[in-house]
């Protein structure tokens, strides 16, 4: 992997652009950084977005984040260090199909982008015997140094796992993770870990989050959860060890995946730039009471994956935002040829992602409910989250 650095002089922010082998077809791809304050400062922040290609409303924040560090910097307000990836997945950005960007999945391995990362407590765990005791910091420090060797010693066989390896990266020694996504049609949510909750409240209230979904392991290992899980996973397997939650990483659907809007891009920067604020990464007040979150957190088992059961046209009866009841129609399926069949609710809770494609077959999501009692279906370990 190729470093191409585009600082000037004396300036606080710098480009930093790597390139990573070129994939089957010959190609290269860039993913280009954007880096605020001095490295190894403390908190240290990552940003992306776009890790699926086609998800924008993320993009733009970042876009228009950059221009109030900027001039934070300019002003000598920062004091951690950040790290911005506005366009996480140059592989996906080049993946169109049918007039439409793709970049869900990988078309040389078939693999979701956002799923896969790899186990570093399963790669690091053996190695850290003997190596931990009762100060937290010093195990912080050892933990991150096991990590980023780990890092440094994986090879990847593919583009991807390239990319992979080069994002996980930049994030895994990160204070605060924050990884920018959007559902196809939806009020904004966020995926957390159980064990950073309330601890991450105020990211879910300044972004205004409408659901907060919780799990030590929701499955497949995202990226957040590749950077967070470690933590708590090693706390387990050395129980003596005072091994802290180090990495407050988070999955922030900023609604819909087609949602360009610059003011709403421009709400969301302000809202991350207050959290970035309030964790003392830049200068600014610390203890403003934080504004009320809008939902209470959920259990990712409490959530309601609602598929449609036959072949058809999905017509909603409810509306994103909907309280739903168990029992209430949530859509009627409607074959154009024949029959058609309503969609219930088996929870109780929030709709707060819908299909925008509004056709279905047997098995397809068209709907996610925010409920709060688990659901037999649905434990911790499978995969919780739509592929
Ligand atoms: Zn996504």
């Amino acid at each position: 992997m190729e470093e191409n650095s585009q600082a000037t002089q004396n300036h606080p922010v710098s480009r930093v652009d790597i390139t990573l082998p070129a994939d089957a077809d010959g190609k290269s791809h860039v993913v280009s950084t954007f880096r605020y304050g001095e490295p190894g400062a403390r908190p240290k922040v990552y940003m992306q977005a776009g890790l699926h290609a086609d998800e924008f409303p993320g993009m733009l924040a970042l876009r228009c984040l950059r221009d109030l560090l900027d001039d934070a910097a300019a002003r000598g307000r920062i004091i951690g260090e950040i790290v911005l990836v506005p366009q996480a997945n140059p592989i996906g950005l080049t993946q169109h199909g049918d007039g439409f960007l793709l970049g869900r999945y990988d078309e040389e391995t078939g693999g979701n982008f956002n799923r896969d990362y790899p186990d570093l407590a399963r790669m690091i765990g053996d190695t850290l015997a003997g190596q931990l005791g009762a100060d937290p910091a010093a195990n912080v420090a050892t933990i991150r140094t096991a990590m980023r060797a780990a890092l440094d010693a994986w090879s990847p066989s593919t583009t991807v796992d390239a990319l992979r390896r080069t994002l996980l990266t930049l994030a895994i020694d990160a204070d605060l993770v924050f990884d920018l996504h959007a559902d196809n049609d939806a009020l904004k949510h966020m995926y957390v870990g159980t064990k950073l909750w309330p601890d991450a409240i105020d990211v879910a209230s300044e972004t205004d989050m409408r659901a907060v979904l919780l799990a030590e392991v929701s499955g497949g290992n995202p990226f957040d959860e590749a950077c967070s899980g470690p933590w708590w996973t090693l706390s387990q397997r050395y129980p003596d060890a005072a091994i802290p939650p180090a990495c407050l990483a988070a999955t922030l659907e900023l609604g819909s995946n087609n949602d360009v809007d610059l003011r709403d891009a421009e709400d969301e920067a302000a809202a991350l730039y207050r959290v970035l604020e309030r964790r003392g990464v830049v200068t600014g007040p610390t203890d403003a009471e934080p504004p009320r979150l809008r939902c209470e957190a959920t259990s990712l088992t409490a959530m309601e994956q609602v598929k449609a059961p036959v072949t058809g046209l999905v017509a909603y009866r409810l509306r994103l935002g909907d309280s739903v009841r168990a029992g209430d129609v949530v859509a009627t399926i409607i074959d154009p040829l024949g029959d058609s069949v309503d969609v219930e609710a088996t929870t109780d809770g929030l709709l707060f992602a819908r299909h925008n494609q509004t056709y279905a077959w047997p098995g397809k999501i068209i709907g996610k409910i925010a409920g709060v009692a688990p659901l037999e279906t649905r434990q911790e370990g499978q995969p919780l989250l739509s592929d």
